[in-house]
């Protein structure tokens, strides 16, 4: 049995709906660069570095004990393109326990760089294969389809991607309207699709499980689309604003009915806890208030701790499960200790007013252990 302390109290763990762990040797570096370039110049180099599987021996579990660290739960992982290098993350989360979604990144096209192409189409579809297959005995970990975004793959190699998630019952990731000349060149690409978001719905990839990241974008007829296929929009507030991509109107996506999960987006963040995105995301909508000359606050760190606990939950089509502390789900959930503040800030107030002052002033140092499945860890 565990008591809590006053100072102590638990809450849902928190769930990292879009996080690249490749990457993570960047995180908050080389954020100078847009994103098409910012890809080009840092991110390719450092995720082409995973063909080497000794490479990702070494680096993957500092990426899971770091998350896991942070209170993340449960994660949804980018990996790269190298299926050996994936299967080394997704036995890692097995064995730390974290509730983990891991995805091949398939990519078939890249204009960016053609050293980081080295899959054919026939190639990234057996690797995907035998990825999904390799993980299907797994506990904790399931495989997620993972195209990267339009630009790196081609129609043909996002349709049987679709049918392997249909055939799989698996969760789908990509990216979507996150830069203004990403937007474009997804157009150019494919004239034929209706929008950004229609090359997906031609490929058959979105769907109750399906979590595309960004949207800074995004159409209202492509909202309306999102909302009637169910597809879950990621919302990585520290990224979007690093990268200079633009700013996040959360309210506007709740109002067509569309769900949203908060992503941390390492490496284009330096933050893969979500406690700091929770702040992240009110204060986006603070500074997209004032930039309207508006004074209404829409999005409250209460929205934002939705988004980042039962709002992943549900893109990643476990809400039924995890997400939030109730009667029959398993119990996955995070300890925090505020004894280490003041006690003049703690003492006699009300467990709301302690979780709020976690939320707003709090950092990983007061998350003392985290729950899986059950399964408690101290952590820090
Ligand atoms: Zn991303």
């Amino acid at each position: 049995m565990i008591a809590l302390n006053e100072n102590e109290f638990l809450a849902p763990g928190f769930v990292d709906a879009h996080i690249h762990a490749p990457q993570f040797k960047n995180a908050g570096m080389h954020l100078d660069k847009p994103l098409l370039e910012w890809l080009q110049n840092y991110t390719f180099p450092l995720e082409d570095r995973f063909k080497d599987v000794e490479y990702a021996e070494r680096t993957y579990p500092h990426v899971i004990k770091s998350t896991l660290s942070k209170g993340s739960t449960t994660t949804a992982y980018f990996g790269s393109i190298h299926k050996d290098a994936c299967l080394v993350l997704a036995d890692e989360a097995e064995v730390q326990g974290q509730r983990a979604f891991v995805g091949k990144t398939n990519m078939d096209t890249n204009n960016l760089a053609d050293y980081y192409k080295d899959e054919s189409s026939q190639q990234s579809l057996n690797d995907t294969l035998d990825f999904v297959h390799r993980m299907s005995d797994m506990k904790l970990t399931e495989a997620i389809i993972t195209p990267r975004f339009a630009l790196s793959c081609s129609m043909g190699l996002m349709k049987r991607l679709g049918l392997i998630s249909k055939q799989f019952g698996l969760a789908v990731q990509s990216h979507i309207n996150e830069n203004q000349t990403e937007v474009k060149v997804a157009r150019d690409m494919f004239p034929d699709c209706k929008d950004y978001l229609g090359v997906y719905e031609d490929a058959g990839l979105l769907g109750p499980r399906s979590l595309l990241a960004h949207s800074i974008f995004t159409t209202d007829d492509e909202y309306k689309r999102m909302a009637s296929t169910g597809t879950s929009v990621i919302h990585c507030p520290d990224s979007n604003i690093q990268l200079m991509s633009g700013l996040f109107n959360g309210q506007k996506v709740e109002s067509f009915g569309v769900n949203i999960g908060l992503g941390t987006d390492v490496g284009a963040s330096g933050m893969d806890g979500i406690v700091q995105q929770i702040r992240m995301a009110e204060m986006v909508s603070k500074i997209t208030a004032i930039s309207q000359s508006e004074s209404k606050i829409h999005t409250t760190y209460r929205d934002s701790y939705h988004w980042a606990t039962l709002g992943g939950a549900r893109a990643l089509g476990i809400d039924h499960i995890v997400g939030s502390l109730e009667i029959g789900k398993r119990f996955d959930a995070i300890i925090a200790d505020l004894s280490s503040m003041p006690a003049i800030y703690v003492e006699d107030e009300t467990p709301e007013v302690k979780f709020e002052r976690f939320i707003r002033t709090g950092s990983e140092k007061h998350i003392k252990s985290v729950i899986v499945d059950g399964h408690y860890r101290i952590i820090n």
